[in-house]
């Protein structure tokens, strides 16, 4: 766990992503929507992309009243770019559900992204994008700018808006009101809307390759990061995120044998869905090496050769249906202790 201290975490407002500079460029150079839709894996950083993309709308290094958008990133030296480093640009709204604001440490001085209820100390963050949140949108594109440029809106991710949530925002996306822009964020989506896919202007956020997501990670201060890449399937702000939980090479990989021998010693404190995907990694793992292949999430495991291929698939369609109702499990502790129990009999060897 001493690690997870020394490990620098990434700030989508503060740190550009290296391997989406070059989009980043793209996307500005060739914009032709008033939205935008930053399609990626949920680990390589949509986030920052969107708020550097409204970063460079709202950038007043041309003029604040410049009539066209600006095809350059941002100055990052300009008033409106202080606004939003400070999280006060008046023309400026990010929403995103709740859980993920807290997760970001977004969460004090922000409207929560909708429960009318909410109060200090309720029980859980939500993950949902609410339709009061959607209202806050519809209401802010309306709203003249305060600085006289643009109004951007940033909703990450959109596949967390609901179904009333995502019909409320449609109008606003097919008839935008004076100068409002958006970008919207996704790491699934088939999960959007037809109707919002259409609406918006496609942007492809691609992995890095191995060696430069290694090369960022060490530089976040992640000691283990050819393990923890692997272990986040080459995403990595997934990674940056195992180390800062304190996960480290020897742990990550000790997994395998752990839950071969029935243990649940190293999941202490783990939620559920962690739990989930970690047994999912190694349900890939296994069923590779019961047919030759390489391990993927657990590289240097030594993981055996003689799986059942028939009851570790089986295994694997359990943990996807697990998956779907692992959110608010009951009991936290039985449920690691039997789903440990089942990774332990479907990793037998005959
Ligand atoms: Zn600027």
């Amino acid at each position: 766990m001493k690690s997870a201290s020394t490990i620098r975490p990434h700030d989508p407002l503060a740190d550009a992503l290296p391997w989406l500079q070059q989009p980043l460029a793209q996307a500005l150079r060739h914009q032709r929507s008033h939205a935008l839709l930053a399609v990626g894996q949920p680990g390589v950083g949509q986030l920052s992309f969107a708020l550097a993309l409204a970063r460079a709308w709202l950038c007043e290094a041309d003029g604040p009243r410049s009539a066209q958008p600006r095809r350059e990133p941002a100055c990052g030296r300009c008033a409106s770019c202080l606004l939003v480093s400070a999280r006060t640009h008046p023309d400026l709204l990010v929403i995103a559900p709740q859980a993920v604001q807290e997760a970001l440490g977004w969460s004090g001085d922000e409207d929560d992204a909708g429960d009318a209820g909410e109060g200090k100390g309720k029980a859980k963050a939500s993950n949902e994008i609410k339709v009061e949140a959607v209202r806050r949108v519809v209401a802010f594109a309306q709203q003249t700018s305060s600085r006289g440029g643009a109004k951007v809106v940033v909703l990450h991710p959109a596949e967390q808006m609901n179904a009333i949530s995502a019909n409320t925002l449609l109008k606003t996306l097919e008839e935008p009101a004076g100068t409002a822009r958006f970008v919207l964020s996704s790491g699934a989506p088939d999960r959007l809307l037809p109707t919002i896919r259409s609406r918006c202007q496609a942007i492809a956020l691609p992995t890095p390759g191995a060696d430069a997501a290694r090369a960022w990670l060490q530089g976040q201060g992640v000691a283990d990061a050819g393990v923890l890449l692997a272990a986040a399937g080459g995403q990595p702000l997934s990674a940056l995120e195992l180390g800062e939980q304190g996960m480290d090479r020897k742990t990550w990989l000790a997994l395998p044998q752990q839950m071969r021998a029935g243990s649940t010693q190293a999941l202490a404190g783990w939620p559920v869905p962690r739990v989930i995907d970690m047994l999912q990694k190694l349900a890939v793992d296994a069923l590779r090496a019961a047919s030759g292949r390489e391990a993927v999430y657990f590289p240097d495991a030594g993981l055996p050769q003689g799986g059942d291929l028939v009851r570790l698939s089986a295994w694997a369609s359990e943990l996807r249906a697990a998956r779907r109702h692992a959110e608010h499990p009951l009991n936290a502790n039985l449920q690691t202790e039997a789903l440990v129990q089942r990774a332990r009999a479907a990793l037998q060897t005959a």
